[in-house]
Order: structure tokens, then sequence, then C-alpha cells
């Protein structure tokens, strides 16, 4: 019989297909630049969008209310971890988000996993856009419900889906459309006027994870999913992250009374943790201010964005099809992503070379981030370093 092979045997694998991952270990706090093996490096890869994660109001914040709180939480929210700070911030975010109740989970990992397997079961239908988050996949896979993947943005694909289910032997469970509201790795929006018309006409209910629109897009950083057109009727289950533009750490679900009481009675994710410390409630309460009221951070963004366009159209480069701020240059096998990775890190630059299976086989790509404490300045720094680097890779690829 043919034996799996050894963990020795499989990190070889990885290692051989360029695909082995390391940890980079970083000395300072996030920000434009950060200190790794002593080298300060221009940093492109991180999802601080905002610049807020070692702002010195939230840095304020945090010791403060650690002398008030201290610092574990002493148990999950269940028991006797759930403090006035935690909520407090549910319900700051629940009047940000414009739906009735919000729920803090430990981390968006968390709360996705969580939430599809809580809400969904056998006899259910979950149907999931091909390139969403691996925490939504997870969670699909966990709920036990008849799972499906519809082409990227198609929503064409989801209803085609949708039908044949209804026709077939799926009887009558609910049905659950899920999807990214900014896509991770690629930067472009969901079609989410489409989906929702498409879960209306099918009564599914429509899961959107605002993990990278949060704080980004929208009338004060509220994201894609503005209570103002798409309430808990249109987009029932709205996931946000407080780990990227937030710049601290956690997640949230934002839905009805019911949804959340539902989820904290059954998402085992939620239940079987230890609550997030307070002072990091209390932080994300700061931050929350700021992301609403600071307006020039996202001005900054879209001003980074359309020069980093400018100079890639001056090189003659195609231009990444994302919005803000993430700006994938995909150039297909591993090798050549970590190759330019390595060029841009040798000229002082962090780009980080995202490979299978986190982007899809022969996607590989340098996923380029821009964050609200750049400068046009930096911009034009990472082109120009970027075009030498792809040509220094592209002659000795030529020649290899
Ligand atoms: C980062 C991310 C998550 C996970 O959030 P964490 O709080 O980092 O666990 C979930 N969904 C998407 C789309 C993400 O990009």
């Amino acid at each position: 019989m043919p034996r799996n092979p050894s963990i020795a045997e499989r990190l070889a694998d990885l290692r051989g297909r360029d695909l082995y991952r390391r940890r980079r270990v970083v000395e300072g706090p996030q920000g434009r630049e950060i200190r790794v093996g002593g080298r300060l490096l221009l940093n492109f890869c991180s999802n601080d969008y905002l610049g807020l994660a070692a702002d010195p109001r939230l840095r304020e914040s945090l010791r403060a209310a650690a002398l008030r709180w201290g610092v574990g939480a002493g148990a999950s929210h269940l028991v006797c971890g759930h403090t006035a700070a935690h909520q407090e911030l549910e319900e700051a975010l629940a009047a940000f988000t414009g739906r009735p109740r919000a729920l803090l989970f430990g981390s968006g990992y968390a709360a996705n996993m969580g939430t599809i397997a809580a809400l969904l079961g056998p006899g259910d239908r979950v149907l999931e856009d091909r390139l969403n988050h691996a925490s939504l996949l997870d969670g699909g896979q966990l709920s036990r419900a008849r799972f499906s993947r519809y082409r990227h943005a198609d929503v064409a694909d989801l209803e085609r889906r949708l039908q044949a289910d209804a026709s077939g032997s799926a009887g009558s469970g609910q049905a659950l459309v899920v999807s990214d509201g900014v896509f991770s790795m690629d930067g472009d929006l969901c079609p989410l006027a489409e989906l929702v018309g498409v879960a209306r006409r099918h009564a599914a209910w429509l899961m959107i994870d605002e993990a990278h629109g949060l704080g980004v897009h929208g009338r004060g950083g509220r994201g894609l999913v503005d209570a103002q057109r798409y309430g808990s009727a249109e987009v029932p289950v709205l996931v946000g992250t407080l780990g990227k533009a937030f710049g601290t750490a956690g997640a949230f679900v934002a839905a009805d009374e019911d949804l959340i009481e539902l989820l904290i009675q059954q998402a085992r994710p939620y239940i079987y943790t230890t609550a997030q410390p307070a002072a990091l409630a209390a932080a994300t309460l700061t931050s929350l201010e700021i992301v609403e009221q600071e307006e020039w951070r996202r001005e900054r963004l879209r001003a980074l964005v359309a020069r980093f366009h400018a100079g890639l159209a001056a090189l003659g480069l195609p231009l990444p099809a994302a919005t803000l701020p993430i700006q994938p240059i995909v150039v297909g096998d591993p090798t050549r992503a970590l190759a330019l990775s390595a060029a841009l890190d040798a000229a002082g630059l962090l780009v980080g070379a995202i490979r299978p299976p986190t982007v899809p086989v022969g996607t590989s790509r340098l996923r380029v981030t821009f964050t609200a404490a750049h400068e046009l300045a930096d911009v034009d720094r990472l082109v120009e370093t970027l075009a030498s680097a792809l040509r220094k890779v592209a002659e000795e690829q030529g020649h290899g």
C-alpha cells in the first residue's frame, strides 16, 4: 500500500515548488517603514490601510484602558469575560453599520467559520464566490450544508446554481450566498447590487465580508454595504474585521437581533473562546472615531493609487483591475513572484509574493498595498524599483 509522505517529504516538496513560506521577524511597529533584520524597509504589504496600527491616540487609549481593565479578559463572553467596554464597542459598531446588533469575535477567521456553521446545516445550501477568503470557504465546508463555488463575480453562474438546486433534490433548506466585499488578493469589488437582486429572487440570505472595504470605501468608511442602501433585509449578514483598516484586532458580525442571538447561542468559535482584552475594545472605539472622521486618510489612498496607476501606465504595464487599496501585479509562476519580491527587498522595499494556495495556480503575484501613511514620493520609488526589478528578473529568467 502506498504510504502518505512524511512531514520531511512534504516540506521538501513545498521547497522544491517554491511554495515554502517563511516568516519575517519585524522589529518595530507597523508604519510607512518597518524594521526587519536591522534594516528599515518601505512597507507595501500591510493591511493597515488607514495607517492607524501604531497611531499615538490608539496607543494611549490602549494604555489607559489597560490601567482600568487590566490585560486578560479572564473568560469567554458567556462566562464572565464580556465587559462594558466590549458592550460599548458592539453598540458603536451596530450604529456604524446601521444594523440593530453587532457581535464581537476574536478574529475574522473565527467570525466567518462560526457564523456560516451556526446559520446552516444539512439540507441547506451555501454558494460562494470561488475567490472568497479561506475562512469563508472553510466555514462553508464545516457547516455540512451543500457547498458550491460559483465563478468569480459571475452572478449569472450563481443564479444558474440557485435554480438548478431549487429544481433538484436539495429540498426546502435555506440558501446562503457568501462573498468578499473587496476581494483580498485581487482588490476588485463584488457585484453587490446584482448579488442583492439574485438573493432576493431566490429568497437566499446574503453574507458580505467587508474585511478590506470597511474604513476604506463608502461614506465615513462604512464600506460597500452602506445601510442607507443595503439594510439587513438586503444583506442580512455583514462581517467586518478590526485588524486591517481599524488598526487593532478582532472582528464582528452585524445583523438583526435574532440572528445575533442565534450566534451567541450556537457559534462555537464565539462560545468556546476567551474574550479579547477589554482594553483592545476600548482602543478600537478610539479607532472607530478616527475612521469616521478623518476623511483625508481615504483621500490619501485615492491619490496614492492614482499615482501608482499613472506610473504603471507610463511604463506600459497593465493596470490592476483593483480599486483601493490592494494593487496586485500578477506575474504567473511562484518562482518569478519570489524573485521580484527579493529584488524589491534588496532595494529596500517590502512587497509580499502571494502564491498558491492563497491564489489560484498560475496567478502568483506581488500584492502591493498602500496605506494612508505613504507619501506620493514613496509610490514613485515603488514604480521605479518595480520597473528595474521586472527588467532584472526577465533577463535572469531569459538567461536561465
Ligand atoms: C483577513 C481576512 C479575514 C480574517 O480576518 P482576521 O481578523 O485577520 O482573522 C477574513 N476575511 C477576509 C476577506 C480577510 O481578508
